[in-house]
């Protein structure tokens, strides 16, 4: 069998290995996308479109520092994807609210925002904490027994799909191959020097990234890295289009650009299952219509389960092999809100062959028992 070469091979065209892979492409990279087929488990297709920010990082706040980054990148990510691909990625970046629909949730938010800022330092963090009456001001027909929420200037929201398509279209465009079907089966791993089987025929090159999603934690091994990832489950509910606009977006409901609103999210432990329990969807209706009562009126017309690439702790996995330089890994459960950081930051990096030390807390190195003891 003959082997095709490029200079950097990139495994997985979900969001991770789309926005790393036209990142390599941009800095002149010769990069070869390899994608495995259509029955695969794609966390980039079922998310909820988030680009979030206030949550991220409690107790690790150069998680918050990454995140925030990335929202930061954001806009010239989505004004250069326009320019070049012509898809709009919908981006809008109005600042987002944490509902809080009891006192004890308001009073539980409170203390974790407090702590976001204290361990912010220098960084900052602006956040407020509104109460009901005011909140009723900034998002229509909130319900009565909503107790608050907490707002950060720094949130927002974005077409997950058009911004995997503008993701894949520019790569393509800027000279990138994308190869479909072509799921990595098999491996030989040497430093600078890699060689992977798929049934789309074999590849070669001097640098790969392992980008698979819930598939690395298989080939990760492989290639002298380690990717601990499983399989967390969320349900998303979607509404017809509504007449109310609501104009911020929040952990759970967002309107779309379309004007669906968009609930969700479960967080279920059931392994690799993407089958849609009637009582969790229940349950996400409920928590919609206590916030906002008018959306019991609205008929849902789609609901989907996806599978997030979940670490240990929750937090994403950036690693560069030590075994077989040049072979680097990354995984995460936020992968909308980080393309900025993976486009332009990360993938930066990997062509210029290693990683930040500021990356250095993201190494799955964190997950060994004698680092943890
Ligand atoms: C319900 C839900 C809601 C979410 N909401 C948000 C949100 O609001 N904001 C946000 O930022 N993030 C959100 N996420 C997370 C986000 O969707 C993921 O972080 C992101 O999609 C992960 O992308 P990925 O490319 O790592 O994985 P995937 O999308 O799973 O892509 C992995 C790709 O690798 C391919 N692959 C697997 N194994 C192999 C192999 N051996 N060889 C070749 N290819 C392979 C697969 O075919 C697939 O295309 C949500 C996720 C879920 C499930």
């Amino acid at each position: 069998m003959t082997t095709r070469r490029a200079e950097a091979i990139v495994v997985g065209g979900g969001l991770v290995g789309a926005a790393i892979a036209l990142g390599l492409r941009d800095q002149g990279i010769d990069t070869l996308l390899l994608d495995e087929g259509d029955i695969a488990f794609r966390a980039s297709r079922g998310n909820f479109g988030l680009v979030w920010v206030q949550s991220k990082g409690l107790g690790a706040p150069w998680y918050q520092r990454w995140t925030r980054n990335s929202a930061g990148a954001w806009p010239a990510l989505a004004a250069d994807l326009a320019a070049r691909t012509g898809i709009d990625t919908a981006l809008q970046q109005p600042g987002g609210i944490s509902l809080c629909l009891s006192e004890a949730e308001f009073e539980d938010r409170s203390r974790r925002m407090a702590q976001m800022r204290d361990e912010a330092g220098n960084f900052g963090f602006e956040y407020r904490m509104i109460r009901a009456d005011e909140l009723r001001d900034m998002l229509p027909g909130l319900g009565p027994t909503v107790a608050g929420g907490s707002f950060t200037p720094y949130d927002g929201h974005a077409g997950p799909l058009p911004l995997l398509r503008a993701l894949h279209r520019a790569f393509t465009d800027a000279g990138g191959a994308y190869i479909p079907n072509a799921k990595v089966a098999g491996a030989t791993a040497a430093p600078h020097d890699f060689r992977v089987e798929t049934a789309a025929g074999a590849f070669a090159a001097p640098r790969i990234v392992l980008a698979a999603g819930l598939g690395n934690a298989d080939l990760a091994p492989i290639f002298g890295l380690q990717a601990p990832v499983r399989p967390q489950k969320g349900q998303v509910l979607v509404t017809e289009r509504a007449q109310t606009i609501l104009p911020l977006p929040m952990t759970s409901i967002r309107q779309t650009a379309e004007g669906s609103i968009m609930m969700g999210e479960s967080q279920e432990e059931v392994g690799f299952d993407l089958t849609q329990a009637t009582p969790v969807m229940a349950q996400i209706a409920e928590r919609a219509v206590r916030a906002f009562p008018w959306i019991a009126e609205l008929n849902i017309v789609r609901a989907w389960s996806a599978l997030r690439v979940m670490a240990p702790d929750g937090l994403p996995i950036y690693d560069q092999s030590e075994r077989c330089p040049g072979a680097f890994t990354a995984n995460c459960h936020s992968g909308v809100t980080l393309a900025g950081a993976h486009a332009r930051v990360l993938a930066p990096m990997i062509a210029a062959g290693s990683l930040d030390p500021s990356l250095q807390p993201f190494s799955a190195k964190r997950f060994d028992v004698q680092n943890a003891a």
